[in-house]
């Protein structure tokens, strides 16, 4: 599983901070590969017995195909190294919901089309939906795309079936056009609500999914309590007792806020249109009911959206705090560490001018103790280390103003690794640089750049060497996308640590023993200088990954300047 932090140019603050959210939420404790995708093959399972009435001629091509939707979704939202278990999904289906004789080769070469044409579609889907973020174009693309695609597994679904001798070629486009229309309606309906779904459990902790499985029980638990003293007591008026349904409605209005209370409100719905058909009421005592439920929707809605509302505007409220004691922390170091390189660095010169005339002066002594040689080497490389350390305090401080030229940010990394490839090498880490060709150079500050790219870089090196495989590795990759360029680094150490995954770009945040924290606070500050994006993502299992998305064309005016 991966989870990631944005720092884009945009919103660069808010961003940051809802990324720091995600990434604390993404823990040890989250919800892991064979959970989710346990439960994937469950509602599977669920909803092919439930569309099982309406399967044309025992082909598993049903009237609607909702778990088409939710293989997409789930294709979508977690990624497509989950089509193992659409595959087995599939398979389960075709040998313990559908009957027949039908052999082995067809369900294994039909799961294998259906699988495969998902996975196509999510690849094309994913790049161009934004189901968090949904807008009227993403209808459209959805309305555009997703039937094009069911038409052309729906086509390769009966062929198979036909080669088999499954299909009578007389009832192929009869099949063709049920199971087009069917996966197309499943796949409409249901992926909005199931990515949703799929996105939030992904992201959940396994405490608060059994949390929520127990708020689930204990809804179902009064829902059904309020519907057997409305219906079961045969009172004079079923709807004498009807406020009882408002009970948990408003619990999970006030709880779980708007998107908790219409998938309450649905299953109420659905509850009670399945008491009314049972118990065989007749249309027109209908009106009763529709006009209490239109009551209550409207009420749990309301509250819903009211609790949604207030809680969003408490968590502006955090995000903006949070905002102004990173910027006041900011200054802090900033004024910190300008009056402590002006007032250290001078005496630090003096200092190692000193200790080099001394050694000099050593030199020309023929028979100087050694020891004393050694001792001012020592001394020198000491005073260095803290003019370096210096160095990067002031770079922290200064940056923002930048002296923009066209950067070949290829030869920028080769240059960087050329310099530190040798000592990452005898730390047994192996650096790799792979990338598209004809890549464009790019309108940056050089020296800010290349700082930036050293910093991931050694912090690559950092992590695969102390990583517990046995050959380190650092891949640098640059590619284009659009208008900007892209270089990710990866490394195989062990990504990054739970416990300062919240405050990685902050300065001073380190958990390195001679580490200052400063690398990846410069790193933020380069890229937001450059109205670039910067993303951190832990590989499941494979270390972290670091990427720099750096416009074409230089910074970009931000607005209401
Ligand atoms: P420093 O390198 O001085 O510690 P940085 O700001 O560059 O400061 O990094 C802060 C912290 O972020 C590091 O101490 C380390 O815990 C974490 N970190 C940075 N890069 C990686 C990486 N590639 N893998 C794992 N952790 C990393």
């Amino acid at each position: 599983m991966t989870f990631f932090v944005t720092i884009s140019h945009s919103l660069a603050s808010v961003t940051a901070s809802h990324g720091r959210r995600a990434l604390r939420s993404a823990g040890v404790s989250s919800v892991g590969y064979w959970q989710l995708g346990t439960l994937f093959v469950a509602l599977y399972l669920a909803v092919e017995r439930a569309t099982f009435a309406y399967q044309l001629d025992g082909l598993g091509i049903t009237l609607w195909s909702p778990s088409a939707g939710l293989s997409l979704a789930l294709l979508m939202t977690a990624g497509i190294s989950y089509a193992p278990f659409v595959l087995a999904a599939s398979l389960i289906t075709d040998y313990a919901v559908y009957s027949g004789p039908r052999g082995w080769v067809a369900p294994i070469a039909t799961s294998l089309v259906l699988t495969g044409g998902l996975v196509a579609l999510a690849l094309v889907l994913k790049t161009r939906l934004h189901l968090a973020r949904p807008r009227l174009s993403h209808v459209w693309i959805l309305l555009a795309v997703v039937p094009s695609g069911t038409l052309i597994i729906a086509l390769a679904y009966c062929l198979v079936l036909y080669v088999t001798d499954q299909l009578s070629s007389w009832s192929f486009d009869r099949a063709v056009r049920n199971f087009w229309i069917g996966d197309t309606l499943g796949i409409i309906t249901v992926l909005p609500v199931a990515a949703t779904v799929f996105a939030s459990v992904s992201r959940a902790s396994r405490q608060a999914i059994r949390h929520g499985v127990i708020e689930v029980a204990f809804f179902s638990m009064a829902l059904a309590a309020a519907l057997w003293v409305i219906f079961g007591l045969k009172t004079a008026s079923e709807a004498q007792f009807f406020y009882l349904l408002f009970l948990p409605i408003v619990w999970t209005a006030a709880r779980h806020g708007f998107a908790g209370v219409a998938i309450a409100l649905l299953s109420t719905h659905v509850a009670l249109i399945a008491v009314v058909t049972v118990q065989g009421y007749a249309a027109p005592d209908f009106i009763a009911f529709q006009m209490l439920m239109l009551v209550l929707s409207v009420t749990g809605l309301l509250l819903g959206a009211a609790v949604t509302e207030s809680r969003a505007s408490e968590e502006r409220l955090r995000d903006q705090r949070s905002e102004l004691a990173r910027a006041a922390r900011h200054a802090l170091v900033g004024a910190t560490g300008t009056a402590l390189a002006h007032e250290i660095s001078q005496p630090l010169s003096s200092a190692t001018n000193y200790l080099h005339a001394a050694s000099r002066m050593l030199q020309a002594q023929p028979h100087a103790d050694p020891s004393i040689a050694e001792a001012l080497a020592k001394a020198r490389s000491e005073a260095q280390r803290a003019r370096e350390t210096l160095q990067r305090v002031r770079d922290y401080v200064s940056c923002g103003r930048l002296a923009l030229s066209s950067v070949d940010v290829e030869a920028l990394t080769a240059r960087i690794v050329s310099l530190i490839g040798a000592e990452a090498g005898s730390r047994g880490v192996e650096i790799r640089v792979s990338s598209a060709p004809h890549l464009p150079n790019i309108q940056g500050d050089a020296i800010q750049l290349e700082q930036l790219l050293l910093n991931l870089i050694s912090n690559a090196i950092d992590a695969a060497a102390q990583g517990a495989k046995a050959q380190g590795r650092v891949a640098v990759h640059l590619v284009q996308q659009r208008d900007r360029i892209v270089v990710s680094v990866d490394d195989n150490g062990p990504g990054i640590a739970e416990h300062i995954a919240d405050r990685l770009f902050e300065p001073f945040e380190t958990t390195k023993q001679s580490g200052m924290g400063l690398g990846l606070a410069l790193a933020r500050q380069i890229v937001e200088a450059h109205t670039g994006e910067l993303r951190v993502e832990n590989r499941a299992a494979q270390g972290a990954r670091f990427s720099v998305a750096l416009n074409i064309d230089g910074p970009r005016r931000r607005h209401g300047n």
